[in-house]
């Protein structure tokens, strides 16, 4: 589904992704831990193409970014710590815009896929909502679902309940986890270690730019390979 090879990635002269290579199978959700600083929204974003890499190969769905371009990218939706909505748009126009404008589908067939959605992630009641209107957990979700109207194979996010109070943190959370059960293929950077081990398929440990460790959850929050890890582990536990 998703496979990296020697990825490097610098800004100026600070090399951030330092040779960063794995394999993401259709339906696995990984969870992606680690540091702050050692590179693991950079590597997201160069996943979706947001940042452009260095050296290395990447692929999506076989297909290498370099031989498809922007198309690549269609293919996955991304849900950032911000919420990143239009503000001036209501929940439903937030959801249909890319879905009408990028991919031209009917309005009225992008509002009912829209109104789907909105029920999935409990808020069929705020289609005509602003997101001023909203709580963060509630715009957190309509991001998903914004995402989830394009219709991508993968869904990549970047600490989607970090910026959340405590209470609302449960119902993103929730969501996300319906969506691992659906089997869409995700990334997921998080914080969030109980939910990391609960929904993740693997872990993937992000340090000075390097995925230290590939494993399963059981391994790495029973029995973590390094003491680099452990003592990570046991600061944010
Ligand atoms: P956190 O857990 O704090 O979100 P992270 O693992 O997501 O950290 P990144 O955001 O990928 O880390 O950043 C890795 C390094 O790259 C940091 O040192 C950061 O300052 C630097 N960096 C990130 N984006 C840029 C940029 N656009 N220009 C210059 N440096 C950047
Ligand atoms: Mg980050």
């Amino acid at each position: 589904m998703i496979k990296a090879k020697n990825i490097y990635k610098s800004f100026g002269e600070l090399e951030v992704l330092s040779g960063v290579s794995f394999n993401v199978n259709q339906g696995e959700a990984i969870s992606i831990i680690g540091p702050s600083g050692s590179g693991k929204s950079t590597l997201l974003r160069s996943l979706i193409g947001l940042e452009e890499i260095n050296s290395g190969e990447l692929y999506i769905e076989g297909i290498s970014i370099k031989e498809s371009g922007k198309k690549a990218y269609e293919k996955m939706g991304m849900v950032f710590q911000g919420f990143n909505l239009f503000p001036h748009k209501t929940v439903l126009e937030n959801l249909i815009e890319a879905p009408v404008v990028v991919k031209g589908e009917k309005k009225a067939e992008a509002q009912a896929k829209a109104e789907e959605l909105l029920k999935k992630v409990g808020l069929s009641d705020k289609v005509d909502s602003y997101p001023a209107q909203l709580s963060g957990g509630q715009k957190q979700r309509v991001a998903i679902a914004r995402a989830l109207a394009m219709e991508p194979d993968i869904m990549l996010f970047d600490e989607p309940t970090s910026s959340l109070d405590p209470e609302l943190v449960g119902e993103v959370l929730t969501v996300i986890r319906d969506l691992a059960e659906e089997n869409i293929t995700m990334l997921i950077v998080t914080h969030e270690m109980g939910f990391a081990r609960d929904v993740s398929d693997r872990v993937f440990f992000m340090d000075h730019g390097k995925i230290i460790s590939d494993t399963v959850p059981e391994k790495i929050f029973v029995n973590p390979e390094s003491e680099r890890i452990k003592s990570f582990l046991t600061k944010i536990l």
